[in-house]
């Protein structure tokens, strides 16, 4: 679906998640915009009140795009594991707690795994999912979604990325995403697709909003 144009200009990414924000940096790098970061402008964080990712993504967008005059794009994403309903999805940064302390969100994740007894490749289904919101000034707004499927490993592989990042090995490699480099995780190494939740939903706004 074709959607107003993105003039080159100045672009808020409302977010205040550091691996998020570098993320979607290098995924908006060849567009040529100015980007600022809500945490550089220092814009109070909405609570994310909304239950779904697409609700999540419109409180960040719009608030941030009322707060600086300017066009804003959020991404409200997460991890979905099959066996757990689910969950954590919208909280998946809640479950890591004040401290934002992912090896315990993960091996919470391991833990109600095993209780649940979930213990072949069948079961152990997960997906992340990304939902990105660009707000304009004057209100319109267009949501975009990308979601990629996979396999909850443990032990965690991997220092690279963030989040749960080295408990998810995508369909189709042998490697966690916290064991690619962020080209490979965008799926940018070769001629092929989009690979990340966050790079197939920029893939579709950059299709639909961006010029060139
Ligand atoms: P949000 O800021 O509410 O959208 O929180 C998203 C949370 O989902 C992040 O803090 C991470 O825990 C997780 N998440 C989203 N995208 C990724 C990713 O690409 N890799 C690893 N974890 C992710």
């Amino acid at each position: 679906m074709a959607h107003r144009k993105l003039e080159p200009g100045k672009l808020v990414v409302a977010s205040h998640n550091k691996g998020k924000i570098r993320e979607i940096v290098e995924l908006l790098g060849p567009y040529g915009f100015e980007i600022v970061s809500a945490a550089e402008l220092d814009l109070p964080e909405p609570d994310e009140t909304g239950v779904t990712f697409e609700e999540n993504a419109e409180i960040k967008a719009v608030a941030s795009a009322r707060a600086a005059g300017l066009p804003a794009l959020a991404d409200d994403s997460g991890f979905c594991v099959e066996a757990l309903g689910g969950d954590p999805g919208i909280y998946s940064a809640r479950w890591a707690g004040p401290d934002k302390d992912f090896a315990m969100a993960m091996r919470t994740i391991e833990e109600k795994l095993q209780s649940a007894g979930a213990d072949t490749p069948e079961n152990r289904r997960g997906s992340f999912v990304a939902v990105l919101c660009l707000a304009w000034p004057d209100g319109d707004r267009a949501f975009f979604r990308g979601e990629v499927e996979g396999q909850v490993v443990w032990p965690p592989r991997g220092t690279q990325g963030f989040g749960y990042d080295p408990v998810f090995q995508p369909d189709g490699h042998d490697r966690t995403f916290g064991e690619m480099t962020s080209d490979e995780k965008h799926g940018w190494s070769g001629s092929g697709p989009a690979l990340s939740h966050r790079a197939r939903a920029f893939r579709l706004f950059a299709e639909s909003c961006l010029k060139g």
